[in-house]
């Protein structure tokens, strides 16, 4: 995939370094690849872009997402199982959803293998509109452990274990068979409400570990609690996805550990406020209209989600509700100055879980983010060259550089004044191929 050669005229470069907006530049892009960045390009036969008073920012990421949900809140979406009864063009939408947003690439954060490096293979051909898919495969759990939903464990989003050497061998053969671009381990017992289940052993974890880095491939934790969290991170897990439940009295304590182990390591640490916030407010009609669900999310999820009276729109329990709640306001309290000591973080939201949309979740995470008390452009690396190194991308994705793949977004307001205007998209660039907002409406 890759459009005729483009030239963005006179536009202001926010590049996802950390650097703020350049002078006015000129953009060439060809075969897909960002071909110059000066102040007076020279060429014919291209296509133009006018980019004065503009800004051209690096296609944002999402860094946790769970494509074979819906965010539609219906537990039978939840419980499908993979892959036969999966709802493949139910999961082709929601890829596509995150273009709506101006989300150019997506790591699905553990869920049936050969169903997601299939759609990777074919959008690799061209023939898939939808953010870059990044897979992890199916989640490493215990037999019998999280995610439990309905009593039981997601089978077909798993891979249940409790030996080590079963661990090298099934992370390895996913790795040279089926080209994952990293590992996910549920690391927890279950947080609050959703009751306990067993976790896997040390040694299962170590072996993790030890693949993970002979390929060289980024492991995602899921955590609930911040003694696992510094076991995970003492373990060797490059990434901790979600702020913990806060204990009363050790909330401080807690974090100061773990984000001393994220220093040391130099491990991310994802908080996902838009998943706790919207579980904290399930049932709020203005969640819907703060997070900005209009043209950025399926009508028909929509629908689900607020008429259908089985969806968790309308049953989140009081006591789940509390419980997100103290997690969105501890993430809250300690966002910025986790993220100020240094603490790598990339954007993340859990989407597909209900009322975590694609695509617009990753938008509201920003918001949120910002809110926080995290600078603009932080915030903006978190969603671009931050993520992007998660992955081990960031050689050629990312930022704004020459070389680069020309996956970018073009703004018609300023990022570093207010995130939120990440929203005001004036077109959405993928591989240098341009697409208008108005034709990724949903
Ligand atoms: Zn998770």
């Amino acid at each position: 995939m890759s459009g005729e050669a483009l030239l963005i005229r006179a536009v202001t470069v926010v590049d996802g370094t950390g650097a703020g907006p350049s002078a006015p530049r000129d953009v060439l892009i060809e075969d897909g690849r960002i071909a110059a960045i000066d102040d007076r390009t020279a060429v014919e036969n291209v296509a133009i872009l006018d980019g004065a008073g503009r800004y051209l920012v690096p296609g944002l990421w999402e860094t946790e997402a769970h494509l074979t949900r819906s965010a539609n809140g219906l537990p039978a979406d939840l419980l499908r199982k993979w892959p036969e009864d999966g709802d493949v063009p139910r999961l082709r939408a929601n890829l596509r959803a995150y273009l709506a947003s101006g989300v150019t690439s997506v790591v699905d954060l553990g869920g049936p293998t050969e169903v997601l490096t299939a759609l990777r293979e074919e959008q690799r051909r061209g023939d898939l509109l939808g953010a870059r898919l990044f897979v992890l495969g199916r989640q490493f759990t215990a037999k019998g452990g999280q995610p439990v939903i309905g009593g039981s464990t997601l089978a077909g989003v798993t891979t249940q274990v409790d030996d080590a050497e079963e661990v090298r061998r099934i992370a390895t053969a996913m790795i040279e068979r089926d080209r994952v671009d990293g590992l996910k381990v549920n690391y927890t017992t279950g947080g609050g409400p959703f009751g306990r289940a067993p976790i896997i052993s040390p040694e299962c974890l170590a072996a993790l570990v030890e693949v993970a880095r002979a390929h060289d491939l980024p492991l995602f934790a899921h955590i609930d609690d911040a003694d696992r969290a510094a076991v995970a991170l003492e373990a060797g897990v490059g990434n901790i996805q979600h702020m913990f439940d806060p204990r009363p009295g050790r909330f401080e304590a807690d974090v100061e550990r773990v984000g001393a182990l994220c220093v040391e390591r130099g491990a991310f640490w994802s908080m996902t406020l838009s998943w706790f916030e919207s579980y904290a407010r399930a049932g709020d009609p203005s969640l819907l209209d703060d997070i900005g669900v209009e043209g950025r999310v399926e009508p028909a999820v929509l629908k689900e989600l607020t008429e259908d009276p089985r969806s968790m729109w309308r049953t989140m329990p009081g006591e789940m509700r509390a419980y997100f709640k103290a997690r969105l306001e501890a993430a809250d309290s300690v966002l910025a100055a986790v993220n100020r000591r240094g603490v790598p973080t990339s954007v993340a939201t859990d989407a597909g879980n209900p009322m975590v949309f694609h695509g617009a979740g990753a938008l509201r995470e920003m918001v949120l983010m910002q809110a926080a008390g995290v600078p603009p452009l932080e915030v903006l690396c978190a969603a671009t060259s931050r993520a992007a190194e998660k992955v081990g991308r960031l050689d050629q994705l990312g930022t704004v550089a020459v070389g680069k793949v020309a996956d970018l977004l073009l703004l018609d307001a300023d990022p570093t004044a207010d995130v939120a205007n990440v929203r005001r998209l004036a077109a959405v660039i993928q591989e240098g191929v341009v697409h208008a907002p108005a034709d990724l409406r949903l």
